[in-house]
């Protein structure tokens, strides 16, 4: 976490609970207290206020992304071994016993929260930027933030996630094999820069907002690359174009993003209340219609998916189709389309 929770009054120190109402995170005794230190206090109040918008707005973005996965999850799962807290082993199922193209979570082969949200983020490439992009517009409005994906290759992490297809011998590893994607936001007006990691916890990292600064040192090994907010959708768009798989799965996300957009808008006009206003709400207010805006967008996004199920079933079965009669081709276009955005970033 960026904020501590305050429990003790900034001026004498003793217990409190009555929050500044700006920042809503430094806490007083009294009145008296508080006019006593605000000389001090209006010093870093601004920037107080700010970041616990940041985390606030970073937290609301990766809650919203891994529910969304959650509800239109595509891997076909059948075991998870976590025992080891250094790896986060998947093990994929044969492609013969897959039945459609959306898959129900395996909550049962997962017990924590936290290797639930692994499972969840392992190899996700371009795919949560993308959808949330939309999302980030609204949190992080144009002339205050300049908000830019960057793609970093990662130092040894905590944790590493690794993936076994069953036809084929050497498991695939999400490190160092693969890029890892942030959400960089930096404010125009202190300056200052944060990163959210919305897929962290494929690597252990189950912190979603971090100081630019800090996640860096601790974290990057090297900037491989940095595009505009809307790079992963712009990749996901031409991938969505390659014959087979890449047609369905990229397919299958950027109409699952648009359908969210559409989620989101109607949330804010029955609640008349915009993301950008939610996150500034006094904090049992917000946390109330967090929930509300949480389980709504749960409920919506399950119900299109169920619309939808039949349609990509039928998808499904044509790209597989194709896939056996043109093996590997769609992968290594897609693999060339990848590279060249990096190179290009
Ligand atoms: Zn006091
Ligand atoms: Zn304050």
């Amino acid at each position: 976490m960026l904020l501590d929770e305050h429990t003790k009054c900034s001026a004498c120190g003793e217990a409190a609970s009555n929050k500044c109402t700006a920042c809503q995170t430094h806490v007083y005794c009294g009145k008296d207290c508080q006019i006593k230190d605000w000389p001090e206090h209006k010093k870093i109040c601004k920037h107080v206020r700010q970041e616990m918008i940041v985390e606030r707005a970073g937290n609301l973005l990766k809650e919203l992304y891994l529910d969304l996965r959650e509800k239109t999850f595509d891997n076909h799962i059948v075991q998870v071994n976590a025992k080891n807290p250094k790896e986060l082993i998947i093990y994929d199922g044969n492609l013969k016993d897959r039945v459609g193209w959306f898959q129900k979570f395996p909550n049962h082969l997962v017990e924590k929260g936290s290797i639930k949200n692994g499972v969840l983020s392992t190899l996700t490439c371009n795919e949560p930027l993308a959808l949330m992009k939309g999302a980030v517009e609204k949190l992080f409005k144009g002339d205050h933030w300049k908000t830019t994906e960057v793609e970093v290759a990662l130092n040894p992490p905590p944790r590493v996630s690794i993936i076994y297809l069953p036809d084929k011998v050497e498991p695939q590893t999400n490190w160092p094999s693969y890029g890892h994607n942030l959400l960089h936001l930096h404010s125009v007006h202190s300056k200052r820069k944060w990163v959210v990691d919305l897929t962290g916890d494929q690597y252990g990292i189950p912190q979603a907002v971090w100081t630019w600064s800090d996640y860096k040192s601790r974290y990057v090994a090297k900037i491989d690359c940095v595009g505009p907010l809307g790079s992963s959708e712009e990749i996901l768009q031409k991938s969505s174009k390659i014959n087979g798989y890449p047609s369905v799965s990229c397919g299958a996300a950027l109409e699952a993003a648009s359908r969210f957009q559409e989620g989101i808008k109607s949330w804010e006009k029955v609640n008349d209340l915009t993301l950008c206003e939610l996150v500034k709400l006094p904090g049992q207010k917000f946390k109330d219609k967090r929930r509300e805006l949480l389980n709504t967008m749960g409920i919506f996004m399950a119900q299109y998916v169920e619309n939808v199920e039949a349609a990509y079933a039928a998808k499904y079965r044509d790209v597989s189709m194709y896939e056996t009669e043109n093996p590997g081709v769609s992968l290594i276009q897609q693999m060339g389309l990848s590279k060249e955005f990096s190179n290009g970033k």
